[in-house]
């Protein structure tokens, strides 16, 4: 069997520490949360952020709109770039069809954009000068090296291509960042052949998965000695479970369970970046 790499210990290790650097530097870090439409799903995210918020003495405010308040959404942002109280900006995803993502996030202000969604930060985060990590990425290579695992030469295989997991994520492992980084990386998605997908999946060291598909990543794909990252949320039967079989975690040497694993690292990883733009606001160095 497995080892369980759990992220709930971890995240409450980092939250600890938030906690602390908020009360000894004297922050009052605010975080606002938009959110549109009424997917349950959603509603759920938005409400355990900002209980996440308050357990470690960020103040949240969750801004509320419907379907075709596009426009009041944008009012919103730009009055939230000027609010001097407000130093994190979060557009629950995803948005209504037919919304255009990338006016909303080009007009969130890159130093309130804790989710790194701006291209500004996207574009910094590639040049490997990152202003802040993206929450999901930051809390998957927080969850391999506080586990004592390597990065360093390793081949990762990430299976998603997506711009909150898979682009930002490749992109920071294979950065020359010493032992945070510095893995050798193959993005696999929808297009790439079952076959090819199984072959490459077996030469890795560190799978991450993330399709959003029960037990889409199975037995035959891992072998013994290798890691498993699951980011998958799926809801079966009224239970959160991830993307690997249940045989995968028989098999291989390690694995982050589904909940408790990724989850919880990146609700941590997003109240760390609450904290850093309070104090690029305050002019305070990390
Ligand atoms: P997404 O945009 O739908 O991305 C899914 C990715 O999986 C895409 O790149 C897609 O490829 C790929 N894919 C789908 N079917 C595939 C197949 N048969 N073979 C290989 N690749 C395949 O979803 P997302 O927003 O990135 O989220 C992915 C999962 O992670 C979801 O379950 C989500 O709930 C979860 N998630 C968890 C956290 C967390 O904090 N734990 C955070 C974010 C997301 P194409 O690009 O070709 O379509």
């Amino acid at each position: 069997m497995a080892t369980l790499l759990k992220g709930l210990p971890i995240a409450e290790n980092f939250k600890k520490q938030i906690m602390a650097a908020i009360c000894n530097e004297k922050l009052h870090p605010q975080l606002n949360v938009i959110l549109v439409g009424d997917d349950p799903a959603s509603s759920i995210y938005v409400k355990r952020k900002q209980e996440a918020c308050s357990s470690v003495g960020i103040r949240s405010e969750a801004h509320f709109f419907q379907i075709d308040q596009e426009e009041a959404v944008l009012q919103k942002i730009c009055q939230l770039n000027l609010d001097v109280d407000c130093n994190g900006i979060l557009v629950q995803i995803p948005l209504p069809k037919g919304w255009n993502e990338y006016k909303i996030f080009e007009t969130i202000n890159p130093l309130k954009d804790v989710d790194v969604f701006n291209p500004v930060n996207v574009g910094l985060l590639l040049q490997n000068r990152p202003r802040f990590l993206p929450p999901t990425p930051h809390g998957v290579r927080e969850l391999i090296i506080q586990n004592g695992l390597t990065l360093r030469g390793q081949h990762v295989v990430v299976i998603n291509r997506s711009n909150i997991v898979g682009k930002p994520l490749s992109s920071m492992l294979i950065q020359d960042n010493g032992e945070y980084a510095n893995a050798t990386v193959t993005v696999c998605h929808d297009n790439t052949p079952p076959e090819q997908l199984q072959e490459l999946c077996l030469t890795a060291d560190i799978i991450v998965v993330a399709v959003g598909i029960p037990n889409f990543l199975t037995e035959d794909m891992v072998r013994p000695h290798q890691v498993v990252i699951d980011v998958g949320i799926n809801r079966v039967e009224n239970k959160i479970v991830g993307d690997c079989h249940p045989a995968v975690a028989e098999k291989v040497a390690a694995i982050s369970p589904v909940p408790g694993g990724v989850g919880p690292m990146t609700v941590a990883m997003l109240l760390y970046n609450t904290l850093e733009a309070a104090r690029l606001q305050c002019g305070i160095k990390s």
